[in-house]
Order: structure tokens, then sequence, then C-alpha cells
């Protein structure tokens, strides 16, 4: 394709992205193919010559699509909606053109100076304290792909920082602690670098979320057999229920073990303290308090197309410290200098997307008051939701709403007596699967503490009141017909 062709091509792209979106409305939220579908319609093999590009671009309408479930449509309430936007779909369009791996400042230092100068307008935008800026040229921001990498990294951190001040410690004895809520990230982190894991209870009565005195008493005893905890990955906004852990009496803990690294995942929730009213529910204080690190996703709530994971550390050198590998072929005379920011000392890989492009774009576009806009229509959404649902006699919260989240089941109180737990839960399974069995719609369902209910997750940029109203209705509906054949025990 040359340059001529590129630009019929993309402008036809643009076109059919539009359409696209025009059509979503009217489009089943989830995809309707059979697992298989693809490698049935695509040859085994490469072409051996190369392809007209517009058969390949209309390959792309006629057995991708199909393929899509649609996270865009307006009825998407299932995980966490990722909120993209045609900013970030620009950003990324350009810097795909750049096509450059900015691990070292001096591979381009625009992508290196805009990621650090973003993440600082970042930083500020949801309250974080100045220590985290990387003005502060102490603590500072850096873009990873996702959550889970946010809090890999800051795990290699913390393991590296914990030896240097422990050098006795061994490995094996090692600790890093979650609670049962935690995201798989923890679990998963525990798992790659072969470190024991512990998850802490939590508790209905606490909202799910981890109290000081949980954590105190599982520092004790395991310190008293010998192990050595070294991070807590707290939580503020869980996945399951949008639960907050008490982090200002984490952090009190953890200041009682010098050792010990906090780590704040706030992967869904932490883009909402762009609102000043939300940063108490988020513990905005307490972050800026206590954590070593901080981690929240622009790519779910906040408006950036995926991949856009945000991490902060209060002190670099802990990053560097623990993952500056510098060969020859990759001195420079600034990074030697210690002038510039090497970004590939400050996550896992070398080479690095260039994303702060696309966020640049839509903090830019949207402005703190559109951001802060768009945050607060999807909590006025959910209170709308979570107002029918508290007025029904159908359906009861299971946890607290949260932000854009709720969380609830079916709960007749027509039954002729109170149901068991397992009856419940049963009784809740079939609902949901009349529900996923729909294209319409889509939510997802999960366990809290033995209980099964539904989440319901505002955040697709299209929803609008409607579509909750119809939700609701879809959802009371089917609650109807669940319980219609359903055969209450005798
Ligand atoms: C979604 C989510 C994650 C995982 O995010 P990735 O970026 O996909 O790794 C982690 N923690 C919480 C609380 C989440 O909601």
């Amino acid at each position: 394709m040359d340059i001529e062709q590129f630009r019929k091509a993309g402008y036809q792209a643009i076109d059919r992205i539009c359409d696209y979106y025009y059509s979503l409305q009217g489009r089943a939220v989830t995809s309707q193919v059979e697992p298989g579908y693809l490698r049935k319609a695509l040859p085994a093999l490469a072409p051996t010559s190369g392809e007209d590009f517009q058969e390949i671009a209309d390959d792309y309408q006629k057995l991708i699509i199909p393929g899509l479930t649609h996270w865009q449509h307006p009825s998407f309430f299932a995980y966490f909606p990722t909120a993209c936007t045609f900013e970030g779909m620009l950003g990324d369009l350009y810097a795909s053109s750049a096509c450059n791996p900015g691990f070292n400042w001096s591979c381009s230092p625009a992508c290196t100076e805009l990621e650090a100068v973003v993440m600082d307008w970042a930083a500020q935008l949801i309250g974080l304290h100045s220590t985290f800026l990387n003005t502060s040229e102490v603590g500072g921001g850096v873009m990873q792909t996702s959550a889970s990498d946010s809090a890999l990294t800051a795990v290699v951190a913390a393991r590296s920082r914990y030896i240097r001040e422990n050098p006795n410690a061994r490995m094996e004895d090692l600790v890093l602690y979650t609670t049962t809520q935690t995201h798989s990230l923890g679990l998963k982190a525990g798992l790659v670098l072969g470190l024991a894991c512990r998850a802490l209870e939590v508790t209905a009565e606490n909202s799910f979320g981890l109290r000081g005195d949980t954590l105190r008493a599982a520092l004790e005893e395991d310190i008293a057999a010998g192990k050595k905890p070294f991070i807590l990955i707290a939580t503020v906004g869980t996945t399951s229920s949008g639960a907050f852990d008490y982090i200002e009496e984490l952090g009190r803990v953890a200041s009682d073990y010098a050792s010990l690294w906090l780590h704040v995942d706030g992967a869904w929730a932490g883009v909402s303290m762009a609102c000043p009213e939300f940063r108490e529910i988020c513990h905005l204080e307490a972050i800026n308090r206590y954590a070593d690190s901080f981690c929240t996703n622009f790519h779910k709530w906040g408006l950036t197309n995926f991949d856009a994971s945000t991490l902060w550390v209060r002190d670099r050198k802990d990053l560097t410290d623990a993952l500056d590998v510098t060969p020859e072929f990759l001195r420079t005379k600034h990074g030697d200098a210690g002038t510039v920011i090497d970004y590939r000392n400050w996550h896992l890989g070398l080479g690095r997307r260039f994303r702060s492009l696309k966020l640049w774009f839509v903090l830019r576009s949207y402005g703190v008051e559109g951001f802060q806009k768009y945050i607060r229509q999807s909590v006025q959404l959910n209170e709308t939701f979570v107002s029918m649902i508290r007025s029904s006699p159908q359906f009861t919260l299971v946890a607290p709403p949260s932000l854009a989240l709720t969380v609830f089941r079916l709960e007749p109180q027509t039954t002729k007596q109170p149901l068991s737990a397992e009856l419940l839960n049963n009784l809740n399974r079939l609902f949901y699967g009349r529900i996923s069995a729909r294209n319409d719609i889509l939510l997802t369902q999960t366990v809290l503490n033995g209980t099964f209910c539904i989440r319901f997750a505002i955040g697709a940029a299209r929803t609008t009141e409607e579509h909750i109203k119809q939700a609701f209705d879809i959802l009371s509906a089917e609650a109807e017909l669940t319980l219609k054949h359903w055969e209450e025990p005798a």
C-alpha cells in the first residue's frame, strides 16, 4: 500500500467506523457466533500472494464485526464498561503512525515528555499529592498496559525494596497480602513471581472492605511464624461490588511495619476522584498520606481507549532500583547524566506504546469540567437505577451501591415462607441464566461471600436514562418469568 492508497483506505475506514457507531444502538449487544466460527471462515495459511486491500477491509465488516461484543453499546452493563472516545481513537491512530517504541527519552523525546506531563495532569485531575508528580523528581507517574501490569510492577518494586532493607530475608518467606475481594491481579502477581499470597477475609458488615484490625492480626500472626510481609494490595472500588478497603486504617497499620509497601488499586473507581465530591469515598486523603503506589485505569471509566492504565509511585527510585538494566547498547548521554526519564526502567517491558497521546487528546478535548460531567452523569444514572431497585418488591441490594455500580439480586417478597440461602442462590442462577440468554442487554454475575448476585455497571459513553429504564423493565419482566417457571418448594 502506498501513501495515496492509504489515504483512500483511511477515509473509507473512518467512514465505516462512523457508520458502525451510528448503527450501534440497533445492534444486539452480544455476538451471536459459535466457537470456532472464524477458523471455519478463514484459510489455514496466510495467502501466498498479496490480496487487494478492499477485499481485506470488506472482510473486517463481513467476518470480524459479527464476532464482536459491542462494549460501546448503550445497553452494555457488564464487567466495567470501557468508555472510549473518538479523541482517544485518533490519539491511537497518530501514535500508531509514529510507530515508536519509546523506551528511552532519546527514542523520541516527545513520547517521554508528553507522558511525564500528561501523567502530572492526570494526577492533579484526581487530586493526588504533589509527591506523586513527575515534577517532584522524587515520585512520578508512568502509563502501563493494564492494572495487572501496574500491580505486578509495584510488587516487583516492593520486593526489591524489601530485600534491600532486609538483606537476609529468604524469598520463600515473603508474603503478599490481598483480600478475598481483590482483583485476580494479586494472585497473578504472586503466581508470576513465585511468592506466597494471603487473601484476608472481609465481611458484609464492613461492606466487603478490609479493616486495619484484620490486617494487623494477620501481620502479627505471620511475623510470629517467621514470615516476611512485604506488600499489601488494597482496593478502592473492588471489581465484584465496588467495595472500599479502609485505607486510613490500613495506612496506619502499615506505618508500624516500615518495610510493608501499600499499593492501592483504584483501577475502576480511581478516575471518579476527578470530582471532589467522590474523593472522600475513595479515601483520597489516606492514599495521599500512606500509599507507596496508586493505580487507576483511564481505559475503564476515563474515556480513553484501551490501554491506558496509570501508575504513580511515591519514590521513583523504588522502580528504577528494581528495574534498571542498562546494557551498553541502551546507554545514552542524557540517560547517563540522569537529566531525563527513561521509562523503560519504570515498567517490565523495554518498548512501549505512545499511550499518553490519546489521554492528552481526551483531557484537552473534554477539559476537567467535561470529564467531571461525564463521571457525574454515570453516578446519577446509577442513582436512578438504584431507586428503581429499591422501590421494587422483587429485588434487593446485596451491597451498598457504589458510584456507578449496583449489585443486586432477586429476592421476591411473595413467597410463602422466607427462602434459604441455597434456594435464593439457585433462584438467582435461573434468573441470571435468563438475562444472559438475551442479546439486547449484558450484565455479569458475581458471588459475594457465598451470595450469588448480579452486577449492573454503568459507564458506556452512550448510555442514557432511557437505556437504564429499558434495562430495568427487562430485568423486571425476566424476574416475573423466572418466578412463574419456578416451583416454590412446599
Ligand atoms: C478491572 C480491574 C482490574 C483489572 O484491570 P486490567 O487493567 O484489565 O488489568 C483490576 N482491579 C480492579 C479493581 C478492576 O476493577
